[in-house]
């Protein structure tokens, strides 16, 4: 599965939907927020506020030193979470030790959180109403849709259970109609939960950890996994080559997941000033909630 081509889809929506906002007087922005200098970070953030140039999306940027107190940082959360031009606030994770996360993260209003992490908006997803949901496994569920995998009735195996990936994505795939078990580090017989699954999302950071021989014939695979190997190279959490052979649909690492995730959060920011404009958008275009 070509999460690059499918991305670039998603950003020539996100591209249009920007345009017919801005038509309505309405310039969304997104604020992304980074403490410290971790190197891999920088390489997202600056990808992030890239991909807001390319769709449209004003943004800004607040790069914080390490040694900022956790206090001005969830000072700084709620004060762009207040500023009625922005949209979108962007905690990019993870912060240094002293920065509790979850206090950073409740600290961003539920309404500007693109992320979807704030509780209210784990909330809303579990209850099947979200309107802003977490950027990876969303952006799995419309990569899924783009290659037209039905889930109704499938087997799903779920590899991890952070808040971020594993268990949103276990929810929307049940939301999606499919059956679904949610694997972890206590995971007793983590082959044989993966040789019944016809569809198989692994997002763990353990380096090929799913190996080609379990995957059933046929089945989809999705590598949320990233690691840096030594060669400075991505590696991911499964076994490409060897499960390129089983699957019917596999994703790679680099340009499977990763630009999803981050078209989605264009999305999410789109979906964010609608919602606070009370406006529906879709293919037809952007109009009022009362009119849809
Ligand atoms: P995390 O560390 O928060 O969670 C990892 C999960 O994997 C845990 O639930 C743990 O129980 C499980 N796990 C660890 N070892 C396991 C094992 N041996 N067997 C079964 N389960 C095991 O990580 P995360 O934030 O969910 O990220 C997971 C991976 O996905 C990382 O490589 C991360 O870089 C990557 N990621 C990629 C994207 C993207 O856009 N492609 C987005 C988010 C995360």
């Amino acid at each position: 599965m070509d999460g690059s081509a499918v991305a670039r889809a998603l950003l020539g929506e996100v591209r249009r939907a920007v345009a017919l906002l801005r038509e309505r007087g309405i310039a969304p922005q997104l604020s992304v927020l980074l403490v410290g200098d971790d190197p891999a970070s920088q390489v997202y953030v600056r990808h992030k506020i890239k991909t807001c140039l390319e769709t449209g999306i004003d943004s800004d940027q607040h790069l914080l030193s390490a040694a900022t107190p956790a206090a001005e940082v969830y000072r700084l959360l709620e004060k762009l979470s207040h500023d009625p031009d922005i949209y979108g606030v962007l905690l990019q994770l993870p912060v240094p030790d002293h920065v509790d996360s979850i206090r950073a993260i409740d600290a961003i209003a539920a309404d500007h959180d693109v992320d979807g992490f704030h509780p209210a908006n784990l909330g809303r997803l579990m209850a099947w109403r979200g309107t802003v949901e977490p950027c990876t496994p969303r952006g799995v569920m419309t990569l899924l849709r783009a290659y037209e995998v039905p889930c109704r009735g499938k087997r799903a195996v779920v590899i991890g259970r952070s808040i971020g990936v594993g268990r949103p994505m276990a929810q929307m795939l049940v939301r999606a109609d499919a059956t679904v078990t949610v694997c972890h580090r206590h995971t007793v017989d983590l082959r044989r939960e993966v040789e019944s699954a016809d569809i198989v999302v692994v997002a763990t950071g353990v380096p090929h950890l799913v190996k080609g021989a379990w995957i059933k014939d046929g089945a989809v695979v999705v590598d949320v996994g990233i690691t840096r190997n030594e060669e400075g190279g991505l590696v991911g959490d499964v076994e490409f080559d060897a499960a390129y052979g089983r699957a019917a649909l596999v994703t790679p690492v680099p340009g499977g997941v990763g630009p999803m995730t981050v078209a989605t959060l264009m999305e999410n920011t789109v979906r964010a000033a609608c919602a606070r404009h009370g406006l529906r958008i879709d293919q037809r275009g952007v109009r009022a909630l009362e009119e849809a």
